[in-house]
């Protein structure tokens, strides 16, 4: 793995280039909690923030990069929420994320679920976002292959990434080879379970060993296998601790192991079944 420090990329389809480990915010609160957590982030040398309209926290994350400054170093993303699909709606919300952004231009936008398969209108307007150059990636999220295939068969743009439910109980390693497969990156969601990785004694038994803590067991399984991942932290220790995660390597037999740890148990909707009309 050629991902040695917390501002490593990988580099995507289009050249464009992604810190392996980015902070997630859902459900960090819009005002000092998301500032904060952005900030310290920033300060612990993270240069990768994963945000979306549906959040509610975009000009709270806008605040706390601008703040910093170097926003040409960091990399910042934002989602299309699923009552904004269409062409003009998705223009309309992609300026309205901008602007609490606070930015000229999004890193990489996400569709944030493909809500059906009645996406290609809106991903016209990402096409058009693009060559705009207010947008420098695109990219999807819950996307199953289903989803993938028919994007591909019709888009100009080929997404870089797709953004899914990604950890132990949820390894979905067909999903993940097709996609590299297409050269399109996975980004882990919940990688770190949402926390619920406490009672799960193969983690703990590595964390003892490398003398490390569980969700850096997590963040380097992700990373291990080549995924782009985004756990979220309003700690700054936490935030801290989650990407200190380059003084060990976890064996072919331990990523094998936690892989077996699969049940194919969702923490979240199945995009399967996440359609329009459902909140
Ligand atoms: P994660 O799997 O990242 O887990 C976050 C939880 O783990 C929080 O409760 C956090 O608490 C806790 N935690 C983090 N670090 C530590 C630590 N070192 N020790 C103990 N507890 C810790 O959950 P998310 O669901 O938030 O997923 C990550 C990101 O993925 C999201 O924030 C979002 O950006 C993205 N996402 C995208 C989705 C999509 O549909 N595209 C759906 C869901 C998430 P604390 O804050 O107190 O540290």
């Amino acid at each position: 793995m050629n991902i040695t420090t917390l501002s490593d990329t990988f580099t995507l389809n289009n050249g464009v280039r992604i810190p392996a480990i980015g902070l997630g915010t859902w459900q960090s609160k819009d005002g000092r909690e998301a500032t904060s957590a952005v900030r310290a982030a920033l300060e612990a040398g993270y240069r990768h923030i994963d945000t979306a309209d549906a959040y509610e926290n975009e000009e709270s994350v806008g605040r706390a990069v601008r703040e910093f400054g170097q926003r040409d170093d960091i990399f910042l993303t934002t989602k299309l929420w699923n009552e904004d699909h269409g062409y003009d709606a998705t223009l309309k919300a992609f300026e309205r994320s901008r602007k609490k952004l606070d930015t000229d231009y999004v890193d990489l936008y996400l569709m944030h679920w493909p809500c059906g398969f009645d996406f290609m209108d809106t991903w016209r307007a990402f096409e058009k976002l693009a060559g705009d150059g207010k947008v420098r990636a695109l990219g999807v999220s819950n996307f199953l292959r289903p989803h993938m295939e028919k994007l591909l068969a019709e888009a100009e743009i080929k997404p870089v990434l797709d953004q899914v439910e990604t950890h132990p109980w949820l390894t979905q390693p067909d999903l993940h080879a097709y996609l590299a497969a297409q050269d399109i990156k996975t980004e882990s969601w919940s990688p770190l379970m949402q926390g619920k990785f406490s009672d799960i004694s193969e983690l703990k038994t590595l964390a003892e060993k490398y003398d490390k803590h569980p969700a850096q067991i997590l963040v380097r399984w992700n990373l291990q296998h080549g995924y782009i991942v985004i756990p979220k932290s309003t700690d700054a220790a936490h935030i801290k601790t989650n990407a200190a995660v380059f003084d060990f390597e976890l064996t072919d037999a331990e990523i094998a192991t936690i892989d077996g740890l699969d049940k194919g148990e969702r923490l979240g909707p199945d995009p399967a079944e996440f359609m329009k009309d459902k909140p």
